[in-house]
């Protein structure tokens, strides 16, 4: 997007009811002589997607759950939206012409094929589906280098690592800073945590975000997957990257250049402007987000994470050492894993448990390609059902 660009950047967001969809409209709603929406896809939520698809008239919307196709279509047809329904539909969609940027804000390894899509028609991608990359990094990075497309990050930690690289192309990383906030169950111990409720689970002390990600975020595992992230985004060895807890979420991450310089991104801890920086990239869009003010803030802290009690990130660091097959069979038996600790069937604890079991019990493969790497997500999806306690 240049100064004397007169074309708003079309955006097509997959998850548009989620979370981060929600947000990247309000984002949007505020940002109409840069951005406007093309695409909606959602996977369930038909009346917000129509509601949604009301205010912002994208040209194509998706939804997901074919059950609820003609609901969509009737409900948008003198609107002459076109409608689709199904994940055939969702890979299909996001190659469309109108499209300049892709925000794959849905939840999930269910991202990885719309992703690879949308990287194949030269779309560039604004990546807050984390899975995607966690499952097949290193095939979604080597598509994009080959295709030319350039992805952005909007989860806050790579955003703050993005924003601190521009202008530092030929400056080699020694190693990267990834912030935690810790959780609701910061500073708690591994006996302390046997006793959990979910409830307390899905109480997040900084960010409202989706009942996936903030399960994650309370066993640690979302900084587990980060760290992934972090290592393909920006082609980093497992060594080079470090979590520090810091409970006020106010300094995003940091990078440490060669000459022991640190780099920062601060701000309040809100979506809008990781979100922004994605979908404006490379101009910082003007914006009346709250401000940050150091006064208000006398004591930022800092402080080991406790990988003994939260063990979802040790076993996320040695996966990512592993490599292959391994960060897909883990994130995949994770999203069964929450998805049973949410359905009342597994303990909080327990959620490490169902993760070494399908690590355990699913065959490693060095090289995976991407049929294998499916495979490998659909057994580990089987045993993590399969696990008892
Ligand atoms: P959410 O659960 O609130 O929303 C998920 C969206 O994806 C919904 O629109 C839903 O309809 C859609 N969806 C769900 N399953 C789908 C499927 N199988 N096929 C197609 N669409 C499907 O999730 P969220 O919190 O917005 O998170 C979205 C992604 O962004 C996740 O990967 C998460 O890790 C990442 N992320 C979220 C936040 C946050 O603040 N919420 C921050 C950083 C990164
Ligand atoms: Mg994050």
């Amino acid at each position: 997007m240049t100064q004397d660009d007169q074309h708003t950047r079309g955006i097509a967001i997959l998850g548009s009811t989620g979370s981060i969809g929600t947000q990247a409209l309000e984002v949007i709603r505020e940002q109409r002589e840069h951005l406007h929406v093309e695409v909606l896809t959602a996977h369930q939520n038909a009346a917000l997607l129509i509601q949604q698809s009301k205010e912002f008239q994208p040209n194509t919307v998706v939804i997901g759950d074919l059950a609820k196709l003609k609901e969509v279509k009737d409900a948008l047809f003198d609107d002459g939206i076109k409608v689709y329904g199904g994940a055939e539909a969702l890979e299909q969609v996001v190659e469309m012409e109108g499209i300049d940027m892709v925000l794959t804000a849905l939840v999930g390894a269910a991202g990885l094929r719309p992703t690879l899509r949308a990287i194949r028609a030269g779309k560039p991608i604004a990546l807050a589906n984390k899975e995607t990359l966690v499952v097949a990094g290193a095939l979604v990075m080597a598509e994009a280098r080959a295709a030319g497309v350039d992805i952005h990050p909007v989860d806050s930690e790579h955003s703050a690592i993005y924003q601190c690289l521009a202008g530092e192309l030929l400056n080699p990383i020694e190693k990267i800073i990834l912030t935690a906030s810790g959780g609701p169950f910061r500073g708690k111990s591994r006996a302390e945590l046997l006793n959990v409720t979910k409830a307390q689970a899905l109480q997040h002390p900084n960010w409202s975000m989706g009942a996936k990600i903030t399960i994650d975020s309370a066993s640690m595992m979302n900084k587990g997957l980060e760290v992934i992230e972090a290592k393909w985004l920006f082609d980093l060895k497992m060594e080079q990257v470090e979590v520090v807890v810091h409970p006020q979420s106010i300094i995003h991450s940091c990078v440490q250049f060669q000459d022991g310089s640190i780099k920062a991104q601060m701000g309040l801890p809100d979506m809008k402007l990781p979100i922004l920086y994605a979908l404006g990239y490379p101009r910082r869009l003007a914006n009346d987000l709250e401000r940050f003010d150091f006064l208000n803030y006398p004591h930022l802290t800092f402080e080991k994470p406790d990988m003994d009690a939260f063990r979802n990130l040790a076993l996320a660091f040695e996966v990512g050492h592993k490599g292959g097959n391994a960060p897909a069979i883990l994130n995949a038996a994770n999203e069964v894993a929450v998805a049973r600790f949410l359905a009342d069937e597994i303990t909080f604890i327990q959620l490490t448990n169902v993760v070494e079991h399908a690590l355990q019990n699913v065959d490693w493969v060095s090289n995976p390609n991407l049929d294998s790497l499916v495979q490998s997500d659909e057994e580990a999806r089987i045993k993590a059902g399969e696990f008892r306690s």
